[in-house]
């Protein structure tokens, strides 16, 4: 080759020199080059395949698979793509529209997927981890093959070279620092991450041969991808095991998912993928961050914050997307029109394929709901759209582990439920032991009261008394039973001042210092069955307290506030009438009163507890 061919030339940046910039501020992302280099090389063989069934080209197509190969202090990145020619290399690679640089890299130093986005620099991505970079090429057109060579400058070389094959090898010259590249391990790591689903055969081997367009080495072994994978198949093709075996693929250790759903739209955005509900025993399971993003195939992230609504996040699977601009940094992603529509399509058919379920099989809708629960009200909270369409299959469950409608458990409480104001009285537990003789009292009354103990439903119920008209959620301990759904206006209290107030002084002084709790002492008449006296909290004020607990404590107003309960006192109570007749000789059996409300609170703890057990015994 005459060195009169050769050329050197200025790579077309408008910054003094790019690389620099490359190096120091794409520091935390090092390893998306391998991404980058591998991604283009699958374009120009898929490309090479399209001009062939377009008849573009004519000759033979033979291997396209791309290998990359680790040699002394190289990583070589091959395929039988298109190739360039000289005028490409020119226009591709020495061409960076390199505008108002300073700006963006100042904005984005951080977020190396943007820099490489908005400047078109997946190929110089390389120069993150090489200290030289050839390109050796050969266009499948007819022109000579070319050699570029760059040291990292912004001064390149390009000559002719010899090439046999059609395609293109990058060479890369891995610099000290980045000797990890070098590891067989680190690369194959890599490679399983980033190209697992290319759609073209990835070798990862010694040799970067193909013989007569066949690669040389026939190891399966070292094919790192699968090139058709389950989302890019039609479902009709697919049975239930494919989709279940897929996911163990992606989680090899979870159980079997609940159910998927196949995405597949091409119109107005282009969107493919699976997703899978997993089987939520508890919180732990709780997994963000499951869902992998692809950009045809290529993996981008793992964290989908952002393209997919909060809620969703809590699915596995799979979502691929050439129509979300990934290059991008997450602010930007928030406010993109398309990804706003992807997300709504998502929800969208996520609550279709609930409702689906749920009216086509509403018996394992029902047993698979534990699981549900959390995700459907998740969504119900965050997303006013979603909260719509659960309207129609969202469950409420009670304490006997009946589930019901919205539409349904309405039905069956009006009657028994309405107050004498018309509001519907939705009564409900947290705790189905701590609360069993406030849940008991209830049902004594043929109320019916829902189990609402999940991470959110403090929450849920603050939603569903928003939405629900003329209703109201009343935990079961927050009055005494009578009063928990006031029908008449009740029965006056017939004490005389003087009468209440030794009584009041009376229960006040039995009650143990229980640290910031106060009690207030009232009076009703509850029937002569009904215990001489228990506690309650307030709806209201329990909402209070809980919400400043969340809200860390001791820094809210609330949270300087001692916790306030009511002592209420039955009058009709034989035991309580006797101790109205002789107050000052009751003292006894206010105690045991007072610690056995106490105890059926759940409050009775630490030395009030063990004041309780002497004071028992000494009665024996
Ligand atoms: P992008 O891939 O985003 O266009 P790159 O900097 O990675 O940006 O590549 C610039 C261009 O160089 C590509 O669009 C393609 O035309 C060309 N190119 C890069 N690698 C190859 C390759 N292996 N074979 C053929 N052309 C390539």
């Amino acid at each position: 080759m005459s060195t009169e061919k050769k050329h050197t030339g200025h790579i077309g940046v408008t910054t003094d020199n790019i690389f620099p910039i490359i190096k120091k501020f794409l520091y935390s992302d090092h390893e998306i080059f391998l991404r980058e280099l591998v991604s283009n090389a699958v374009d120009a063989s898929q490309k090479m395949k399209t001009f062939a069934s377009v008849g573009e080209f004519k000759g033979e197509l033979g291997d396209l698979s791309v290998r990359v190969t680790l040699e002394n202090d190289t990583i070589k990145i091959s395929d039988r793509g298109i190739g360039m020619s000289s005028e490409e290399i020119d226009k591709y690679i020495n061409q960076i529209a390199f505008s108002g640089a300073n700006d963006f890299l100042d904005k984005y130093k951080d977020d190396a997927n943007a820099i490489i986005g908005h400047f078109g620099l997946g190929f110089y991505s390389s120069f993150m981890v090489a200290k030289k970079v050839e390109i050796i090429t050969k266009s499948y057109k007819d022109s000579p093959a070319m050699k570029w060579s760059c040291d990292g400058s912004p001064e390149y070389t390009l000559e002719e070279t010899t090439k046999e094959d059609r395609g293109t090898d990058i060479i890369l010259y891995i610099d000290e620092e980045s000797k990890e590249f070098l590891e067989k391990s680190r690369i194959e790591t890599l490679l399983k991450k980033y190209c697992r689903f290319l759609p073209v055969p990835i070798v990862f081997g010694k040799k970067s041969e193909w013989k007569d367009g066949k690669s040389e080495e026939t190891d399966e072994d070292n094919v790192i991808n699968e090139t058709n994978p389950l989302w890019t198949r039609k479902p009709a093709d697919l049975t239930k095991e494919d989709y279940i075996e897929f996911y163990k693929s992606l989680y090899p250790m979870s159980e079997d998912p609940l159910f998927w759903i196949h995405l597949n739209v091409d119109y107005p955005f282009e969107l493919t993928g699976i997703l899978y509900f997993p089987k939520i025993k508890n919180s732990i399971d709780l997994q963000k961050n499951k869902i992998q993003l692809y950009s045809n195939q290529v993996f981008v992230t793992d964290s989908v914050e952002g393209i997919v609504p909060e809620f969703l996040t809590l699915l596995h699977g799979v979502i691929d997307s050439p129509d979300i601009p990934l290059n991008v940094s997450r602010s930007y992603l928030q406010s993109d029109g398309n990804v706003k529509k992807i997300s709504n399509h998502i929800t969208k058919k996520v609550a279709d394929r609930l409702e689906e379920i749920f009216k086509n099989d509403r018996p394992q809708f029902e047993e698979k709901w534990d699981s549900l629960k959390i995700f459907v009200a998740y969504g119900m909270l965050s997303d006013d759209k979603f909260y719509e369409r659960a309207d129609n299959f969202a469950l409420l469950q009670n304490v006997d582990k009946k589930l019901f409608t919205f539409e349904e458990y309405k039905t069956l409480i009006t009657e028994n439920q309405t107050d004498k104001d018309g509001n519907l009285i939705y009564l409900y537990t947290s705790d189905t032991k701590g609360q069993y003789t406030y849940i008991e009292a209830a049902q004594k009354m043929a109320y019916d009261v829902l189990l609402l103990d999940g991470q959110l439903d403090a929450h849920y119920v603050g939603k569903l008394e928003q939405t629900f008209e003329k209703s109201r959620f009343v935990r079961v301990d927050s009055d005494v039973v009578s009063k928990l759904i006031p029908k008449t206006d009740g029965q006056e209290v017939k004490l005389t001042e003087e009468e209440r107030n030794t009584l009041i002084e009376a229960f006040k002084k039995a009650i143990p210092t229980i640290e910031k709790t106060d009690f207030i002492i009232a009076f009703e008449h509850l029937g002569e069955n009904s215990l001489p006296a228990s506690i309650t909290q307030n709806e209201f004020m329990r909402r209070m307290m809980d919400m400043s607990a969340t809200q860390g404590g001791g820094m809210s107003f609330y949270g300087e506030m001692p916790s306030s309960y009511n002592l209420v006192v039955n009058l009709d109570n034989p035991l309580v009438k006797k101790i109205q007749e002789n107050t000052e000789g009751s003292d006894d059996s206010i105690k045991q009163i007072v610690y056995l409300s106490l105890l059926s609170k759940g409050m009775l703890e630490g030395q009030a507890l063990s004041e309780f057990v002497n004071h028992s015994l000494s009665k024996i």
